[in-house]
């Protein structure tokens, strides 16, 4: 679960990572009222407003600027919020259809007085699930694009791999502090500033962290003027906090349906519809897919429950992408029978009237020949097989 910008500088805040101030609105009198309230704290006239939206890239796109003056703040905040805002990390690119903007994070102008001496950093938390360890990744070059950097300049980029059962040592953070070039106020600064992030990391049980820029202010403070913050949702029973951040109107309005369904359903671009009983065999069906010739749609585990109701909803879900050609049903009857899944998708299939695409079930396992036997002689367009390669060739005549 991704968290928005404000929300991770909350999460931070919380483990007393120092981030740039700001004050999140909904609409243009609140963001004035969020302007006059950092102006009494910063004693400047200078804010930043950032677009809320969950994707990086959003100064590219026109959704985070430096606004001057009152004026300038109800002009930019009007512009912002509402807009479609496309940036090279929303669907499609810059050439997609955008996102749409529904708050912005008014914040203090962190680079204020003195532009020139302020310097952006590179950090990130991550797990490496190769070395079984958590990742500290940093550069120099912060504020661009870190995959350019990676790739033009690899020597740029440095990682320290921490033990975890050891966390974070001391000379791991002297060592990051020392390689970014850091001295004085900024180096004793930074040390407090990555311990804090990585204790940040590990108590809201996180995948990722990204502070791009991690900015050294004028005045020789370290501060986060941006973050990424992703959760682990198998994590989140252990912080109702953070959990109650999900901002549905930002993820894929069929996933979130299929979540209310409890069915574990993630949207892919191919073209074949799959239905499956655990992801183990969800994965194996993807992979005969695409041998067969096809591409899978939709990885959709149902469970291990798959009434007839719940795979009357897994239709529903599937074929709201129009790209589906056809369906393939793969159910190993292990706990639920064969023959009771087979009347669940006859049943959902009269429901729901014409599907409009061909149906390929595949159920192996307890009474298997039965199913097949109520599929054959249901009248309907669904081909049934025992086999799961007899099942990939008739997705693929069906296709
Ligand atoms: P992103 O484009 O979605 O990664 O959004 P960021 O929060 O990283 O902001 C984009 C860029 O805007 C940063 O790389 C900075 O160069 C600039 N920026 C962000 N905050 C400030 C600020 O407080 N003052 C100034 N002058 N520039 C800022
Ligand atoms: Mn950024």
């Amino acid at each position: 679960m991704n968290l928005h910008e404000y929300q991770g500088k909350q999460l931070l805040n919380s483990y007393g990572v120092a981030t740039q101030r700001g004050i999140v609105a909904q609409t243009v009198e609140e963001a004035i009222q969020a302007y006059h309230k950092m102006q009494e704290d910063t004693k400047t006239d200078f804010c930043v407003i950032k677009a809320q939206i969950h994707a990086g890239g959003r100064g590219k796109g026109g959704g985070v600027k430096l606004a001057k003056n009152l004026t300038e703040v109800k002009e930019i905040a009007g512009n912002i919020l509402g807009m479609m805002l496309r940036t090279p990390q929303t669907p499609g690119g810059m050439e997609g259809p955008g996102k749409l903007v529904r708050k912005i994070l008014v914040t203090e102008d962190s680079y204020a007085p003195d532009f020139d001496a302020c310097k952006e950093y590179y950090v990130s938390v991550l797990m490496d699930r190769e070395q079984k360890r958590n990742v500290i990744i940093y550069s120099t070059e912060g504020g661009m694009d870190i995959e350019k950097v990676a790739e033009e300049t690899p020597h740029l980029v440095h990682k320290e791999w921490i033990d975890p059962h050891i966390g974070l040592q001391d000379f791991q953070k002297r060592k990051i502090a020392f390689n970014l070039g850091l001295s004085g106020n900024a180096y004793k600064d930074f040390i407090k500033f990555i311990g804090n992030l990585y204790s940040a990391f590990v108590g809201s049980d996180a995948t990722l962290f990204e502070i791009n820029p991690c900015l050294k202010t004028g005045d020789d403070r370290i501060v986060a003027v941006d973050c990424k913050v992703t959760l682990d949702e198998n994590g989140l029973f252990r912080h109702p906090d953070l959990a109650a951040m999900r901002d549905t109107d930002e993820e894929d309005p069929t996933e979130v349906e299929a979540k209310s369904f409890g069915l574990n359903y993630v949207n892919l671009d191919g073209n074949v519809g799959c239905m499956v009983n655990g992801a183990g065999l969800a994965m194996a069906t993807m992979d005969i897919i695409k041998l067969s010739g096809g591409s899978p749609a939709n990885f959709l585990d149902v469970g291990g429950t798959a009434d007839a109701a719940r795979v009357e909803q897994a239709f529903r879900i599937i074929l709201k992408d129009p790209n589906v050609k056809a369906i393939l049903i793969n159910i190993f009857g292990g706990i639920v029978r064969c023959d009771r899944v087979a009347q669940g998708v006859v049943d959902a299939y009269r429901n729901m009237g014409n599907i409009g695409v061909p149906i390929i079930v595949r159920l192996q396992g307890t009474n298997a020949d039965l199913a097949k036997k109520l599929i054959d002689e249901s009248g309907l367009e669904v081909h049934s097989a025992i086999l799961l390669q007899e099942a990939a060739d008739l997705v693929k005549k069906a296709l």
